[in-house]
Protein backbone atom coordinates (compact mmCIF):
# COMPACT_ATOMS: atom_id res chain seq x y z
CA UNK A 1 0.00 0.00 0.00
CA UNK A 2 1.37 3.42 -0.79
CA UNK A 3 0.28 6.51 1.15
CA UNK A 4 -1.21 9.44 -0.77
CA UNK A 5 1.65 11.99 -0.09
CA UNK A 6 0.94 15.96 0.68
CA UNK A 7 3.51 18.49 0.00
CA UNK A 8 3.88 22.51 0.59
CA UNK A 9 0.70 23.65 -1.32
CA UNK A 10 1.21 27.07 -2.91
CA UNK A 11 5.13 28.50 -3.28
CA UNK A 12 6.20 31.59 -3.76
CA UNK A 13 9.73 32.15 -5.42
CA UNK A 14 11.95 34.75 -6.27
CA UNK A 15 13.99 37.63 -4.81
CA UNK A 16 11.77 39.94 -2.81
CA UNK A 17 9.04 37.71 -3.12
CA UNK A 18 8.96 38.16 0.57
CA UNK A 19 7.23 41.61 -0.43
CA UNK A 20 4.56 40.17 -1.35
CA UNK A 21 3.67 38.70 1.24
CA UNK A 22 0.87 41.23 2.20
CA UNK A 23 -0.91 40.52 -1.07
CA UNK A 24 -0.57 36.64 -0.39
CA UNK A 25 -2.50 37.10 3.50
CA UNK A 26 -5.06 39.46 2.01
CA UNK A 27 -6.51 36.26 0.39
CA UNK A 28 -7.37 34.65 3.62
CA UNK A 29 -8.12 38.18 5.79
CA UNK A 30 -11.90 37.81 4.64
CA UNK A 31 -13.36 38.73 7.91
CA UNK A 32 -12.94 42.64 9.65
CA UNK A 33 -11.36 41.02 12.32
CA UNK A 34 -9.30 38.48 10.81
CA UNK A 35 -5.42 38.60 12.56
CA UNK A 36 -2.40 36.86 11.60
CA UNK A 37 -0.25 35.26 14.00
CA UNK A 38 3.80 35.85 13.02
CA UNK A 39 6.78 34.21 14.35
CA UNK A 40 9.82 35.43 14.16
CA UNK A 41 13.21 34.07 14.71
CA UNK A 42 14.72 36.30 17.07
CA UNK A 43 17.56 37.35 14.85
CA UNK A 44 15.24 39.58 13.35
CA UNK A 45 14.15 41.70 16.25
CA UNK A 46 14.47 45.46 15.47
CA UNK A 47 16.04 44.12 11.84
CA UNK A 48 15.08 45.93 8.55
CA UNK A 49 13.16 42.73 7.70
CA UNK A 50 10.84 42.60 10.97
CA UNK A 51 10.01 46.49 9.54
CA UNK A 52 8.73 44.73 6.24
CA UNK A 53 6.43 42.22 8.14
CA UNK A 54 3.03 43.00 6.60
CA UNK A 55 1.69 43.55 10.29
CA UNK A 56 -2.50 44.70 10.52
CA UNK A 57 -3.55 46.16 13.98
CA UNK A 58 -5.36 43.04 14.99
CA UNK A 59 -2.51 40.73 13.73
CA UNK A 60 0.07 39.05 16.63
CA UNK A 61 3.78 39.03 16.19
CA UNK A 62 5.98 36.82 18.45
CA UNK A 63 9.47 36.58 18.88
CA UNK A 64 10.07 33.26 19.57
CA UNK A 65 13.42 32.22 22.16
CA UNK A 66 15.01 29.24 19.91
CA UNK A 67 18.35 28.92 21.88
CA UNK A 68 16.84 25.55 22.86
CA UNK A 69 15.40 23.24 19.89
CA UNK A 70 11.41 23.50 19.75
CA UNK A 71 9.54 22.24 21.96
CA UNK A 72 6.21 20.91 23.35
CA UNK A 73 5.53 22.65 26.04
CA UNK A 74 6.53 26.56 24.53
CA UNK A 75 3.73 25.05 21.38
CA UNK A 76 1.40 24.38 23.99
CA UNK A 77 2.05 27.67 25.70
CA UNK A 78 1.64 29.69 22.87
CA UNK A 79 -1.43 28.36 21.93
CA UNK A 80 -2.75 29.01 24.99
CA UNK A 81 -1.87 32.81 24.70
CA UNK A 82 -3.16 33.62 21.68
CA UNK A 83 -6.53 32.02 22.47
CA UNK A 84 -6.88 34.05 25.46
CA UNK A 85 -6.02 37.13 23.63
CA UNK A 86 -8.22 37.02 20.73
CA UNK A 87 -11.31 35.22 19.47
CA UNK A 88 -11.46 33.07 16.87
CA UNK A 89 -8.35 31.08 14.94
CA UNK A 90 -5.56 32.92 13.28
CA UNK A 91 -5.90 33.04 9.46
CA UNK A 92 -2.65 32.05 9.11
CA UNK A 93 0.16 31.10 10.95
CA UNK A 94 3.69 32.61 9.45
CA UNK A 95 6.92 31.20 10.68
CA UNK A 96 9.91 32.89 9.23
CA UNK A 97 12.97 32.01 10.52
CA UNK A 98 15.07 28.74 10.07
CA UNK A 99 13.89 25.45 10.88
CA UNK A 100 13.33 25.82 14.38
CA UNK A 101 10.84 28.73 13.77
CA UNK A 102 9.28 26.37 10.27
CA UNK A 103 8.50 23.69 12.89
CA UNK A 104 7.28 26.17 15.27
CA UNK A 105 4.79 27.42 12.83
CA UNK A 106 3.89 23.87 11.48
CA UNK A 107 3.14 22.74 14.89
CA UNK A 108 1.20 25.68 16.71
CA UNK A 109 -0.98 26.17 13.86
CA UNK A 110 -1.77 22.05 14.25
CA UNK A 111 -2.69 23.02 17.93
CA UNK A 112 -5.25 25.11 17.21
CA UNK A 113 -7.90 22.81 16.15
CA UNK A 114 -6.12 19.70 18.01
CA UNK A 115 -6.84 18.98 22.23
CA UNK A 116 -4.74 18.48 24.84
CA UNK A 117 -0.69 19.18 24.37
CA UNK A 118 1.19 18.81 21.21
CA UNK A 119 3.35 15.93 22.96
CA UNK A 120 0.16 13.67 22.57
CA UNK A 121 0.92 14.07 18.65
CA UNK A 122 4.37 13.28 18.30
CA UNK A 123 4.63 10.31 16.09
CA UNK A 124 2.89 8.67 12.31
CA UNK A 125 -0.59 10.25 12.11
CA UNK A 126 -2.12 10.95 15.32
CA UNK A 127 -3.21 14.25 14.36
CA UNK A 128 -6.95 14.11 13.81
CA UNK A 129 -7.80 17.62 12.49
CA UNK A 130 -6.68 19.94 9.80
CA UNK A 131 -5.19 22.61 11.41
CA UNK A 132 -5.08 26.60 10.45
CA UNK A 133 -3.57 28.14 7.36
CA UNK A 134 0.40 27.86 7.33
CA UNK A 135 2.65 29.94 5.76
CA UNK A 136 6.45 29.00 6.05
CA UNK A 137 9.60 31.69 5.02
CA UNK A 138 13.31 30.00 5.40
CA UNK A 139 15.98 32.78 6.40
CA UNK A 140 18.40 29.53 6.85
CA UNK A 141 18.69 26.78 4.21
CA UNK A 142 18.95 23.27 4.33
CA UNK A 143 16.69 21.71 6.87
CA UNK A 144 14.00 20.85 4.34
CA UNK A 145 11.63 21.74 6.86
CA UNK A 146 9.65 24.38 4.79
CA UNK A 147 8.29 21.08 2.39
CA UNK A 148 8.77 18.31 4.50
CA UNK A 149 5.28 16.32 6.48
CA UNK A 150 7.33 16.80 9.60
CA UNK A 151 7.92 19.02 12.92
CA UNK A 152 10.51 17.93 14.86
CA UNK A 153 9.53 18.29 18.55
CA UNK A 154 11.04 17.65 22.16
CA UNK A 155 8.59 16.51 24.35
CA UNK A 156 9.01 15.23 27.87
CA UNK A 157 9.68 12.06 27.17
CA UNK A 158 11.35 12.24 22.96
CA UNK A 159 12.29 13.99 20.24
CA UNK A 160 10.09 13.04 17.73
CA UNK A 161 8.28 14.59 14.69
CA UNK A 162 4.35 15.23 14.41
CA UNK A 163 4.29 13.76 10.96
CA UNK A 164 1.56 13.07 8.46
CA UNK A 165 -0.33 14.80 6.04
CA UNK A 166 -1.89 17.83 7.81
CA UNK A 167 1.60 19.03 8.82
CA UNK A 168 3.10 20.43 5.80
CA UNK A 169 2.45 23.99 5.17
CA UNK A 170 -0.02 25.67 2.89
CA UNK A 171 2.17 28.67 1.39
CA UNK A 172 6.08 28.50 1.27
CA UNK A 173 8.10 31.77 0.53
CA UNK A 174 11.32 31.48 -0.95
CA UNK A 175 13.45 34.70 -0.96
CA UNK A 176 16.91 33.89 -1.45
CA UNK A 177 17.85 37.20 -0.55
CA UNK A 178 16.49 36.21 3.61
CA UNK A 179 19.64 34.12 4.10
CA UNK A 180 22.02 36.47 2.82
CA UNK A 181 22.96 37.49 6.97
CA UNK A 182 23.70 33.63 7.81
CA UNK A 183 26.92 34.09 9.72
CA UNK A 184 29.58 30.59 9.22
CA UNK A 185 29.88 28.27 10.09
CA UNK A 186 25.56 28.28 11.17
CA UNK A 187 25.33 28.54 7.22
CA UNK A 188 27.38 25.46 6.81
CA UNK A 189 25.99 23.61 9.38
CA UNK A 190 22.49 24.17 8.14
CA UNK A 191 23.19 23.15 4.43
CA UNK A 192 25.42 20.26 5.52
CA UNK A 193 21.89 18.83 6.67
CA UNK A 194 20.57 19.14 2.99
CA UNK A 195 23.78 17.39 1.79
CA UNK A 196 23.82 15.22 4.76
CA UNK A 197 19.80 14.13 3.55
CA UNK A 198 20.21 13.61 -0.17
CA UNK A 199 23.56 11.15 0.68
CA UNK A 200 21.48 8.96 3.45
CA UNK A 201 18.22 9.34 1.43
CA UNK A 202 20.76 7.71 -1.82
CA UNK A 203 22.22 4.90 0.24
CA UNK A 204 19.50 2.46 1.83
CA UNK A 205 16.91 0.08 1.02
CA UNK A 206 13.91 2.94 0.62
CA UNK A 207 15.30 4.54 -2.03
CA UNK A 208 12.99 5.49 -5.30
CA UNK A 209 13.45 6.92 -8.27
CA UNK A 210 11.43 9.94 -7.31
CA UNK A 211 13.09 10.71 -4.28
CA UNK A 212 16.59 10.02 -5.86
CA UNK A 213 15.72 12.47 -9.24
CA UNK A 214 14.96 14.72 -6.69
CA UNK A 215 17.52 14.13 -4.50
CA UNK A 216 20.61 14.08 -7.34
CA UNK A 217 19.57 17.68 -8.35
CA UNK A 218 19.99 19.12 -4.93
CA UNK A 219 23.23 17.21 -4.49
CA UNK A 220 24.52 18.31 -7.85
CA UNK A 221 23.49 22.07 -6.28
CA UNK A 222 25.42 21.30 -3.03
CA UNK A 223 28.45 20.66 -4.71
CA UNK A 224 28.58 23.58 -6.91
CA UNK A 225 28.09 25.77 -3.64
CA UNK A 226 30.55 24.05 -1.25
CA UNK A 227 33.16 22.10 -3.65
CA UNK A 228 34.34 25.89 -3.81
CA UNK A 229 36.36 28.41 -1.85
CA UNK A 230 33.89 31.03 -2.28
CA UNK A 231 30.50 29.72 -1.40
CA UNK A 232 28.97 32.97 0.07
CA UNK A 233 27.72 34.59 -2.85
CA UNK A 234 23.61 35.47 -3.78
CA UNK A 235 23.72 33.37 -6.82
CA UNK A 236 24.53 30.20 -4.38
CA UNK A 237 22.48 31.77 -1.70
CA UNK A 238 19.73 31.06 -4.29
CA UNK A 239 21.28 27.21 -4.99
CA UNK A 240 20.99 26.66 -1.64
CA UNK A 241 17.94 27.57 -1.19
CA UNK A 242 16.64 25.12 -3.98
CA UNK A 243 18.61 22.15 -2.69
CA UNK A 244 17.15 22.74 0.48
CA UNK A 245 13.81 22.32 -0.99
CA UNK A 246 14.31 19.52 -3.53
CA UNK A 247 16.20 17.83 -0.97
CA UNK A 248 13.76 18.40 1.92
CA UNK A 249 11.17 17.16 -1.19
CA UNK A 250 13.60 14.14 -2.09
CA UNK A 251 12.83 13.03 2.10
CA UNK A 252 8.87 12.64 1.03
CA UNK A 253 9.95 9.98 -1.14
CA UNK A 254 13.13 7.61 0.92
CA UNK A 255 14.23 8.28 4.46
CA UNK A 256 17.28 9.56 6.26
CA UNK A 257 19.84 7.05 7.64
CA UNK A 258 22.61 6.60 10.38
CA UNK A 259 24.18 10.38 10.73
CA UNK A 260 20.34 11.13 11.38
CA UNK A 261 19.93 7.99 13.78
CA UNK A 262 22.78 8.83 16.16
CA UNK A 263 22.41 12.65 15.94
CA UNK A 264 19.05 12.40 17.52
CA UNK A 265 20.25 10.84 20.37
CA UNK A 266 22.97 13.21 20.98
CA UNK A 267 20.20 15.68 20.79
CA UNK A 268 17.94 13.89 23.58
CA UNK A 269 20.93 13.29 25.67
CA UNK A 270 23.55 16.53 24.88
CA UNK A 271 21.01 19.18 23.71
CA UNK A 272 23.15 19.26 20.52
CA UNK A 273 21.56 20.92 17.73
CA UNK A 274 20.32 19.46 14.55
CA UNK A 275 22.82 20.91 11.73
CA UNK A 276 26.03 20.72 14.23
CA UNK A 277 24.87 17.45 15.69
CA UNK A 278 25.00 16.39 11.93
CA UNK A 279 28.30 17.65 11.21
CA UNK A 280 29.87 15.77 14.19
CA UNK A 281 28.46 12.63 13.45
CA UNK A 282 28.52 12.47 9.99
CA UNK A 283 32.50 13.07 9.69
CA UNK A 284 33.25 9.72 11.66
CA UNK A 285 30.55 7.53 9.41
CA UNK A 286 32.82 6.66 6.37
CA UNK A 287 32.07 2.95 6.61
CA UNK A 288 28.44 3.64 6.34
CA UNK A 289 29.13 6.26 3.05
CA UNK A 290 32.61 6.62 2.37
CA UNK A 291 32.68 8.96 -0.65
CA UNK A 292 30.00 11.29 0.89
CA UNK A 293 32.14 11.44 3.91
CA UNK A 294 35.23 12.05 1.83
CA UNK A 295 33.52 14.89 -0.22
CA UNK A 296 31.74 16.20 3.27
CA UNK A 297 35.16 16.65 4.23
CA UNK A 298 36.46 18.19 1.54
CA UNK A 299 33.73 20.75 1.78
CA UNK A 300 34.95 21.64 4.77
CA UNK A 301 38.01 22.35 3.69
CA UNK A 302 37.23 24.62 0.97
CA UNK A 303 35.12 26.99 3.62
CA UNK A 304 37.43 26.82 6.42
CA UNK A 305 35.19 25.00 8.99
CA UNK A 306 36.13 22.69 11.96
CA UNK A 307 33.91 20.41 13.31
CA UNK A 308 34.11 20.00 16.81
CA UNK A 309 35.43 16.48 18.11
CA UNK A 310 35.52 14.85 21.58
CA UNK A 311 31.47 15.94 22.07
CA UNK A 312 30.68 12.86 24.01
CA UNK A 313 34.13 11.91 25.53
CA UNK A 314 33.27 13.64 29.17
CA UNK A 315 30.17 11.41 29.04
CA UNK A 316 29.12 9.56 31.81
CA UNK A 317 28.69 5.23 30.83
CA UNK A 318 24.47 5.72 31.61
CA UNK A 319 24.54 9.16 29.36
CA UNK A 320 25.89 6.51 26.19
CA UNK A 321 23.49 4.35 26.91
CA UNK A 322 20.70 6.89 26.52
CA UNK A 323 21.88 8.01 23.46
CA UNK A 324 22.04 4.47 22.27
CA UNK A 325 18.88 3.88 23.63
CA UNK A 326 17.31 6.71 21.68
CA UNK A 327 19.23 5.75 18.24
CA UNK A 328 17.65 2.27 18.20
CA UNK A 329 14.18 3.67 18.25
CA UNK A 330 14.40 5.28 15.01
CA UNK A 331 13.98 2.08 13.72
CA UNK A 332 12.99 3.06 10.06
CA UNK A 333 16.38 4.72 9.99
CA UNK A 334 17.95 1.86 10.46
CA UNK A 335 15.68 -0.45 8.10
CA UNK A 336 16.63 2.05 5.36
CA UNK A 337 20.42 1.69 6.06
CA UNK A 338 20.60 -1.80 6.71
CA UNK A 339 17.75 -3.58 5.64
CA UNK A 340 15.31 -5.54 7.60
CA UNK A 341 18.04 -7.36 9.88
CA UNK A 342 19.48 -4.29 10.51
CA UNK A 343 19.31 -5.39 14.57
CA UNK A 344 21.94 -8.12 13.85
CA UNK A 345 24.23 -5.71 12.25
CA UNK A 346 23.43 -1.94 14.36
CA UNK A 347 24.43 -3.83 17.84
CA UNK A 348 24.65 -1.51 20.88
CA UNK A 349 28.23 -2.48 20.86
CA UNK A 350 28.90 -0.82 17.47
CA UNK A 351 26.86 2.50 18.79
CA UNK A 352 28.84 2.68 21.72
CA UNK A 353 32.57 2.47 19.44
CA UNK A 354 31.05 4.76 16.81
CA UNK A 355 29.62 7.53 19.59
CA UNK A 356 32.98 6.82 21.54
CA UNK A 357 34.68 8.50 18.31
CA UNK A 358 32.45 11.46 18.40
P1 LIG B 1 17.66 27.37 13.36
O1 LIG B 1 16.31 27.68 12.87
O2 LIG B 1 17.77 26.75 14.71
O3 LIG B 1 18.54 28.69 13.29
C1 LIG B 1 19.97 28.62 13.50
C2 LIG B 1 20.53 29.99 13.83
O4 LIG B 1 20.50 30.83 12.67
C3 LIG B 1 19.73 30.73 14.89
O5 LIG B 1 20.62 31.33 15.76
C4 LIG B 1 18.97 31.79 14.10
O6 LIG B 1 18.66 32.93 14.90
C5 LIG B 1 19.94 32.10 13.01
N1 LIG B 1 19.39 32.68 11.79
C6 LIG B 1 18.30 32.27 11.08
N2 LIG B 1 18.16 33.02 9.97
C7 LIG B 1 19.16 33.92 9.98
C8 LIG B 1 19.57 34.96 9.08
N3 LIG B 1 18.94 35.18 7.90
N4 LIG B 1 20.66 35.70 9.39
C9 LIG B 1 21.35 35.44 10.54
N5 LIG B 1 21.03 34.47 11.41
C10 LIG B 1 19.95 33.72 11.13
O7 LIG B 1 18.47 26.44 12.35
P2 LIG B 1 18.07 25.33 11.30
O8 LIG B 1 19.30 24.52 11.15
O9 LIG B 1 17.45 25.94 10.11
O10 LIG B 1 16.94 24.50 12.04
C11 LIG B 1 17.22 23.49 12.99
C12 LIG B 1 15.91 22.90 13.46
O11 LIG B 1 15.21 22.33 12.36
C13 LIG B 1 16.07 21.79 14.49
O12 LIG B 1 15.16 22.01 15.54
C14 LIG B 1 15.72 20.53 13.73
O13 LIG B 1 15.17 19.53 14.56
C15 LIG B 1 14.73 21.05 12.74
N6 LIG B 1 14.60 20.23 11.52
C16 LIG B 1 13.35 20.05 11.01
C17 LIG B 1 13.16 19.32 9.87
C18 LIG B 1 11.77 19.12 9.34
O14 LIG B 1 11.60 18.47 8.31
N7 LIG B 1 10.77 19.66 9.96
C19 LIG B 1 14.25 18.75 9.19
C20 LIG B 1 15.51 18.95 9.72
C21 LIG B 1 15.68 19.71 10.88
ZN1 LIG C 1 18.11 16.69 9.02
Amino acid sequence: MFRNLKAVGRILYGRNSFDQLEDVLAELRIEKDSYVLFLLDPYFEGKDLMKRIPLHTQDILKIIDITDEPKTKTVDAIVAEVKSLRNGLPVSVVGIGGGSIMDYAKAIRLMFTNDGSSALYQGLDFIKNKGVHCTVIPTISGTGAEVSMTTVLSGPEKKLGIKGNFTPADQLVMDPDLIASVPEPHRFYTAMDCYIHNIEAANGHRKTIMGDSLGTESLRLCREIFLSTDSHTPENDEKLMVASFLGGLSLTYSEVGACHAISYGLATVLGIHHGIGNCVVFNQLEEFYPEGVKEFREMMKNNNIVIPTGVTANCTQEEIEKMIDVTLTLVFMWAHVCGPDWETIITREKLRGLLQKM
